[in-house]
């Protein structure tokens, strides 16, 4: 199979369709052992100290690996990704365009999807074939998610992991598949987290912070029980046909779809607490106004940049954070309790 990058989470069917073997550059840029040295790699090549980590990481993941060929979204993800391809070009790379659609229609989408398919090689035929194929691993996905949140079996990190993987099924979705399974099966037989610890969403994209946060958060007596954007890779709605599955993938679109969905897993997963995560440098960043206008749980809002851990500062604003809902949280309790015995 060709290996090809993709610049963010895309309709992987199409590429596997066409014979493709689709590596997610942001996954192989934050497992690397040493991120800071691919984003100093682009700022030395020129990228501006003002851009997105992120941007920075994936064209130093492009210099240093063996891949030709990247499938960069201009519409519907980030729009320093257009300047990215532009870049990439400059430095032989072949690049493809994929845009979304301006709003979630199925006829669009539709005719977004079948152009990528003609570019690349393959028919929307192909590509559903491949869509029934990546049912069962998707399932998997929500079956571990609902463990997370229902069950208390699993980490916020462990989601987290297994969740955002699923953009390119960690580049081979049968071996994706076998692991997973193989995981499901034990977390089965853990004991549950304590039904007392505090219930945390996190949304926004994924955090430079790697495993940091979510750890920092359960040495405190919370633990992240929905992965927004993460649960979103997995395709949680799927809908009927490939084109459908995009339009219901919320992530590329306006704010207020996200927005419906946090509200409704907020309510869903019992959360305590949402913790947004924003990239410095990210236009994303600006929705902040909108989910703390329409959010009602408590709401943190964190940056990072390009360190790679949780400083001291950024710790102790979570310790603030969580001291304050489990104030909340025995407040109501309380409340309760006085309400019951009147
Ligand atoms: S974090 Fe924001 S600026 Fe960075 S790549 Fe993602 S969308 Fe673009």
């Amino acid at each position: 199979m060709h290996k090809i990058g993709i610049t963010t989470t895309v309709p992987i069917e199409v590429l596997l369709a066409a014979g493709y073997q689709p590596i997610d550059l942001n996954n192989v840029f934050i497992n690397d052992p040493n991120p800071e040295r691919l984003v100093r790699l682009a700022e030395r090549d020129g990228f501006p100290l003002n851009c997105c980590s992120w941007i920075k990481g994936i064209y130093g993941v492009c210099m240093q690996s063996d891949i030709d060929t990247v499938l960069c979204v201009t519409n519907g993800d980030c729009s320093n990704t257009v300047m990215l391809m532009e870049v990439l070009k400059l430095k032989g790379f072949k690049t493809m365009p994929f845009a979304y659609p301006e709003e979630p229609d199925v006829n669009k989408m539709q005719f977004a999807l079948e152009t990528l398919a003609g570019k690349s090689g393959t028919t929307m035929t192909e590509a559903d074939e491949v869509r029934q194929e990546l049912k069962p691993v998707r399932k998997l996905a929500h079956a571990l998610d609902d463990l997370t949140w229902q069950h208390g079996l699993v980490s916020g990190f462990e989601n987290h992991l297994w969740l955002v993987s699923s953009s390119d099924f960690n580049q081979d979705y049968h071996k994706y598949s076998d692991q997973l399974q193989n995981v499901i099966t034990s977390c089965r037989n853990r004991s549950p987290y304590p039904d007392d610890m505090l219930r945390i969403a996190y949304i926004g994209v994924p955090s430079v912070y790697g495993r940091d946060l979510y750890h920092y958060l359960e040495k405190n007596g919370a633990r992240v029980v929905f992965n927004e954007i993460q649960r979103q890779f997995t395709m949680p709605r799927p809908g009927s046909s490939v084109a459908e599955q995009y339009s219901n993938y919320t992530y590329p679109y306006s704010i207020y779809r996200r927005l419906k969905d946090i509200s409704d897993e907020l309510t869903r997963r019992r959360v305590d607490g949402v913790i947004h995560y924003v990239q410095a440098f990210c236009h994303r960043g600006i929705g902040d106004i909108i989910f703390r206008d329409s959010i009602k749980s408590p709401i943190m809002t964190i940056e990072g940049n390009d360190d790679f851990f949780l400083n001291q500062h950024n710790r102790t604003r979570v310790e603030a954070f969580l001291d304050m809902i489990m104030h909340n949280r025995k407040r109501l309790e309380g409340n309760e309790k006085l309400a019951a015995n009147k």
